[in-house]
């Protein structure tokens, strides 16, 4: 079972902060699975018979603590002004727009010819707004 949890580490590690937002959802929703898999089985051993017995109890708790690592893993929501900047990267030229990481309305950017900086501001009021 730790190696179990080692190797989802390493999956989330890997993703990092530059997973997209269709595999940050893909992953999380992969370990909330693994989650609720381990938490029915857990209940499932409780409801038989036998439940009282050392050995089912064992196993009820060992599954309690998977469904509890398995929720640590879940990858917190990634930032969304790295998200664009992400985003903004992969596009041509020096302005355009891309939908917001925040918000899905719409990102107008631009970016300096003479260093690179990247200036973004969001069409949504209170939404991205940042300048480098
Ligand atoms: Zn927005």
């Amino acid at each position: 079972m730790s190696a179990f949890l080692d190797a989802f580490s390493e999956v989330r590690a890997f993703y990092g902060g530059a997973a997209s937002p269709a595999e940050h959802a893909a992953f999380n929703a992969g370990v909330e699975a693994v989650r609720q898999m381990a938490l029915i089985a857990a209940v499932t051993i409780e409801a038989r018979g036998d439940a009282k017995e050392v050995r089912q109890r064992a196993a009820a708790a060992a599954l309690v603590g998977l469904a509890e690592g398995a929720a640590q893993l879940l990858a917190p929501k990634p930032n969304p002004v790295l998200q664009a900047f992400t985003a903004i990267a992969e596009q041509p030229g020096s302005e355009g727009v891309i939908p917001c990481p925040a918000c899905a309305g719409r990102l107008h950017w631009t970016r300096a010819e003479s260093n690179g900086h990247v200036w973004g501001q969001c069409e949504t009021d209170g939404c991205l707004s940042w300048m480098q």
